[in-house]
């Protein structure tokens, strides 16, 4: 059997590219992360091959004997790790783990209130052209204007005036925690059905790190390869009384044939996720993002314009704001890029600016974490950040970053034992 590099050179040149650029630059998108080689191991394996729509012991296919025992241990290990009384482990991805999940629980054209996509929600929490604002009818709540914090006030009022079926909690762009007792009681005032979308800070859930959402939403999602480190893809965890709707929601609800060997990999990465090296590395990961947070508030950020949305962070990640700053979300991306730091410009809530643009920038520290950062390591990569977001930077202030940063990716070497 041919390796990839001869029946294909022009993919395998890329996917070689792709991993020098990872070994060689700064990974800071708050969404992403680097899967363990025995993840990487599974999702490449043979199981890829094999067709198993149903369930565990219940398939439409023979064959199954093998697949059986990969996805039963992904479930027993969900519903372990996080405590909860039923797992699917099938959704392909966040996205379709959001749509079986509302598809389970609502009709077209049900109320549903989620976060404002232009204040930290996600597409699928009910954005116009997503499928969740084409069949559901979308309120949105959002963030204080003064504080940035979640405006439980303003959802109250809302549930109350729109009687929602379902309120989704969650977010993708938001730097503290929600009070998931408060939605619930919110959500059972008008008899709504709550949805917590954990994708972003499933991992330090996992870790004991952040409250858990599990013992007060109906419905929690999650993606699997966000801070929980595995490979891409979703799940969703319910109530048992749930458990069967979820399930048919899934398949044949929204998806035929599982990905087993996805399905493998978020099992290995769902057993690792239980040890005691990944909470001391989500421990990391928040003591990076703390430390960050800290940076930028200092005088000299705050004269360059760059301010720390809410003041600071309880998570793996910093939102900045850069409506006072010369540099827009576009220009701040691509300064960073250019001393060899990857992050995403970020709308900021009530952004003056076209969201191709934006005003800000989400800066994330689990990729780092995951490659074995201390803090003084993330004590450095925030003074690069800093300083690179400066009026004065020039070329020779972009040779020195640059030279900053090749020093920590080499001394934190990422997928050296990987076979080329
Ligand atoms: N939910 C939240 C909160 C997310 O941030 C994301 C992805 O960014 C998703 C769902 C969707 O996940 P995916 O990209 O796997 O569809």
């Amino acid at each position: 059997d041919a390796r990839l590099s001869e029946v294909d050179p022009e993919v395998a040149a890329a996917v070689a590219a792709e991993l020098d650029r990872q070994q060689s630059t700064l990974e800071m998108i708050a969404s992403e992360n680097f899967a363990p080689a025995g993840v990487l191991e599974a999702q490449g394996s043979v199981l890829t091959n094999k067709y198993a729509e149903g369930y565990p012991g219940r398939r439409y296919y023979g064959g199954c004997e093998h697949v059986d025992v990969v996805e039963q241990l992904a479930i027993d290990r969900a519903k372990a790790l996080f405590g909860a009384e039923h797992a699917n482990v099938q959704p392909h991805s966040g996205a379709q783990a959001n749509a079986a999940a509302m598809f389970a629980v609502l009709k077209p054209g049900d109320t549903i209130l989620g976060l404002d996509l232009a204040h930290g929600g996600h597409l699928t929490h009910g954005m116009k052209i997503n499928f969740s604002g084409k069949l559901y009818t979308v309120v949105a709540y959002h963030v204080d204007k003064e504080t940035g914090i979640v405006d439980l006030a303003e959802i109250e009022r809302l549930a109350v005036e729109h009687r929602p079926k379902l309120i989704v909690a969650g977010w993708s762009a938001y730097p503290r925690q929600l009070d998931f007792a408060e939605f619930r009681r919110i959500a059972d005032l008008v008899d709504a059905k709550l949805m917590v979308d954990m994708a972003h800070f499933a991992g330090l859930v996992a870790a004991g790190l952040h409250p858990s959402p599990v013992p007060h939403a109906d419905i929690v999602t999650t993606t699997t390869h966000k801070t929980l480190g595995g490979p891409r893809g979703g799940l969703i965890l319910c109530r048992e009384a749930l458990a069967k709707k979820i399930n048919s929601a899934v398949f044949p609800g929204q998806q035929g044939g599982p990905l087993e060997h996805v399905i493998a990999a978020k099992a290995v990465a769902l057993k690792i996720a239980a040890s005691d090296e990944f909470r001391e590395r989500q421990e990391r990961t928040l003591a990076g993002s703390r430390l960050l947070a800290d940076r930028l508030s200092r005088p000299d950020c705050a004269a360059a314009g760059v301010r720390v949305l809410t003041g600071g962070t309880d998570v793996h990640l910093v939102l900045v704001d850069l409506v006072q700053s010369a540099l827009d979300g576009q220009q701040a991306e691509d300064r960073l890029h250019s001393v060899g730091i990857t992050v995403n410009r970020n709308a900021v809530p009530f952004d003056p600016r076209p969201p191709m643009v934006t005003s800000g920038l989400r800066i994330g520290t689990p990729a780092l974490a995951t490659r074995g950062f201390g803090t003084e390591d993330f004590a450095e990569v925030a003074d690069v950040i800093a300083e690179a977001l400066k009026a004065d930077f020039d070329e020779s202030v972009r040779q020195t970053l640059r030279g900053r940063v090749e020093l920590l990716a080499k001394k934190h070497p990422l997928y050296a034992d990987l076979p080329r």
